[in-house]
């Protein structure tokens, strides 16, 4: 089964917003298991999108539409499909109920125009709002579907889940769906992950494939089949032959996050963390607190970003400074020993670099920084080159520092 999403506006042709609906609507077919083959943008022209209907619909077995089914003049999309198919537009005095209860709860007179919204295709479906007054519609061509939804997202994403895929399970009953698990790995380069598992990487059902983020790649064990229970063995299996190479660079699995999976052996350990960040500016706190229950391990973070602040709070001789920059390796330690005692932590992590796009040294050019750990026992200090833009150097700073304290808590285990 394959399907094809057109997204209606003009400003998406313009470059205003992001196709978001379509990046949604993809990745839940392919959940399904319903092959998207085909993405179209298309302005708010009548013409064009009634030509682009036509085509959609001779290729595609399913074709999905968002955006135009306001009550605005420029809102064309129903009328276009109804086109398309040759047929009219009819007035449903179900939608219209649908949209004027749905105007009243806003306290919404209706009006004229809104009238516009309950004209469905001859033949065609409404398909209920509960969010916002625009309702959808579908219309059964033979074998194949048409469905039209809204644009805005918060309106789009409930009727596709509380509806659409009823309605395509219903109708197509053949279909595979791909159940899937990510395996996050920190500490290795895609290409090593990639190499690592290259024989695995031909296997086509389950599928293995690597997504590269910064400083981190997912491994997607991907399987499609009808029968839930193999899909798992199938998933298992491969999970279980993944991990035994790869297995201690995998920190967690979906939508863990590495400060999640910290913050867990944290907890459990009963550790706290204090941060001394100077190129971070803040990412590393930040990401460690985003984890609801922090504060039982979280005891402060600091920025010290001027080398005034990092002598007289962290305790770094200001000459050191002067004479040796602060992008090294003594500043790290002593601003991850200082901070873990001023808070009277049992770790204590910081970061010092050179995010450019200026400074640095010709030993230590843009991209250098140091990753200062201090416990009780001793301490460590990791350099990472990473020349990048501004923001990229900055983010995989603070995620190498957190892959540090993670492998940190890991050897602690081993
Ligand atoms: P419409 O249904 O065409 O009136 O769209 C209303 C609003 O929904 C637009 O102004 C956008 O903010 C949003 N929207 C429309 N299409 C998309 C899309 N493909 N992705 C994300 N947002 C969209
Ligand atoms: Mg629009």
């Amino acid at each position: 089964m394959d399907a094809e999403i057109l997204s209606v506006g003009t400003e998406l042709l313009l470059g205003e917003i992001s196709d978001t609906n379509a990046q949604y609507i993809s990745s839940r077919l392919r959940d399904i298991g319903v092959n998207v083959y085909r993405r179209l943008t298309v302005g708010d022209n009548p013409k064009r999108l009634t030509s682009a209907f036509q085509e959609s619909i001779e290729r595609a077995d399913i074709v999905l539409s968002t955006g135009g089914l306001g009550p605005t003049d420029d809102d064309v999309t129903a009328q276009c499909l109804a086109t398309a198919l040759g047929r009219g537009l009819v007035f449903s005095e179900e939608a219209w109920g649908s949209i004027e209860s749905s105007l009243r709860r806003r306290n919404r007179v209706p009006s004229p125009s809104d009238r516009k919204q309950a004209y469905i295709i001859d033949g065609g479906f409404f398909i209920p709002n509960a969010v916002g007054t625009a309702p959808g519609q579908g219309v059964v061509i033979d074998s194949k579907l048409a469905i039209l939804l809204p644009g805005p997202p918060f309106e789009m994403k409930p009727m596709f889940e509380d509806h659409v895929i009823t309605l395509i399970r219903q109708k197509y009953h053949d279909l595979e769906p791909i159940k899937y698990l990510n395996l996050n790995i920190v500490g290795l380069p895609e290409a090593k992950v990639a190499e690592a598992v290259s024989d695995l990487m031909k296997s086509d059902n389950p599928s293995v494939a690597p997504y590269t983020g910064i400083g981190q790649v997912r491994l997607r064990i991907a399987a499609r089949g009808r029968d839930e229970n193999e899909q798992t063995a199938m998933i298992a299996n491969m999970e279980k032959e993944v991990r035994k190479r790869l297995g201690r660079y995998i920190y967690g699995t979906n939508d863990e996050t590495l400060e999640e999976v910290i913050g867990r052996m944290l907890s459990r350990r009963g550790l706290t963390l204090a941060v001394a960040e100077s190129v971070t500016g803040g990412l590393v706190s930040y990401r460690v607190t985003e984890v609801p229950g922090s504060s039982k391990y979280f005891k402060m973070g600091m920025i010290a970003y001027d080398p005034g602040v990092k002598a007289s709070n962290l305790g770094i001789p200001f000459e050191f400074i002067n004479e040796n920059q602060a992008v090294n390796e003594e500043v790290a330690k002593g601003m991850a020993q200082s901070i873990r005692l001023l808070a009277g932590a049992d770790l204590g992590l910081s970061t010092t670099g050179f995010a450019g796009p200026d400074g640095g040294t010709e030993s230590e050019p843009v991209g250098t920084v140091y990753i200062g750990l201090d416990h009780k026992q001793g301490n460590l200090v990791e350099r990472i080159l990473y020349p990048s833009t501004r923001s990229r150097t900055r983010s995989y700073a603070a995620q190498q520092a957190l892959r540090v304290l993670y492998r940190f808590l890991v050897g602690l285990a081993e």
